[in-house]
């Protein structure tokens, strides 16, 4: 088995920055047939300036509407990476409801409508693999970042449960649990903010990556590395997995 994706089609939801960008521009170099991107934003897909055969969906991934049509129009799917996600923060005792709703809509409910038809895609094709974008705070408990934690929790448990669904059909899901990655998803937040006007943005990344024991941040494009190789061929006996990929983090 090889990183080689050629005549494959896959879909990747986050696919306008960071992470989700990478993905696109690793499996754009790994061969892949074709592309389903999902963002809100319509500015970051169209920068990737891909070579394979690329779909943009500018839409959000917790419209199940979206999803419906998405099914019926998308054909053939080998590949699915759930990873569009926003950030929280505040302690649990201090976050609003609606605070708390919001994230749970793009971060669990939109993993789920994306996993849900993304299976139903690969049942449909008799063959598949899935990678679910969690976070190291699903593993340790991480004070302050609210229902995000929370989310990445379920995300990773929903991973693994698809995982047993649908084994016997040829179809593996698996879960990636990052640690500090260095993308925008950090510059919402009120303390890097403060971090970043104080610092500047690298001395902030830089100071976040010293509570790893690498010393650093990864980048987009190691995660980019890590999903790959869980949604390729040679992780074929691999199914079910929350891989860590956190610089140890989590040690
Ligand atoms: P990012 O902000 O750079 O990218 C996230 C992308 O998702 C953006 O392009 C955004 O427009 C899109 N998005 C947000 N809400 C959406 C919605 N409702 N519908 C469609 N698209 C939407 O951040 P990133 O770090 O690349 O995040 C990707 C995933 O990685 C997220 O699930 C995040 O929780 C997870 N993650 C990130 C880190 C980190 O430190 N950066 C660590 C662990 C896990």
């Amino acid at each position: 088995p090889k990183l080689d994706f050629s005549g494959r089609t896959a879909l990747v939801t986050g696919a306008g920055s960071g992470i989700g960008a990478a993905v696109a521009r690793w499996l754009d170099a790994h061969g892949i047939a074709a592309l389903h991107l999902v963002d809100i934003n319509a500015h970051g897909i169209e920068a990737l300036a891909l070579t394979c055969e690329v779909h943009a969906h500018v839409h959000d991934v917790s419209d199940p509407q979206f999803w419906g049509g998405f099914e019926r129009a998308a054909g053939k799917l080998d590949h699915a990476v759930v990873n569009a996600g926003i950030g929280s923060g505040g302690q649990i005792a201090e976050q609003s409801f609606k605070d708390w709703r919001r994230v749970m809509a793009v971060n669990l409910d939109g993993a789920f409508l994306t996993l849900a038809a993304a299976i139903r895609l690969m049942r449909a094709n008799g063959r598949g693999s899935a990678v679910v974008t969690s976070s190291i705070t699903a593993v340790k408990p991480v004070a302050g970042i609210g229902a995000y934690g929370v989310a990445k929790a379920g995300v990773a448990h929903m991973a693994r449960i698809a995982a047993a669904e649908n084994a016997a059909l040829g179809i593996r899901v698996n879960a990636v649990a990052p640690g500090g990655v260095d993308t925008a998803i950090w510059d919402a937040g009120e303390a890097f903010r403060e971090a970043v006007a104080a610092h500047g943005r690298e001395a902030a990344i830089a100071g976040m990556g010293a509570s790893h024991p690498r010393g650093r941040f990864a980048t987009a494009d190691e995660i980019a590395c890590d999903i790959g190789y869980l949604l390729s061929d040679m992780a074929a006996n691999v199914t079910g997995v929350v891989l860590n990929t956190d610089g140890g983090y989590s040690l």
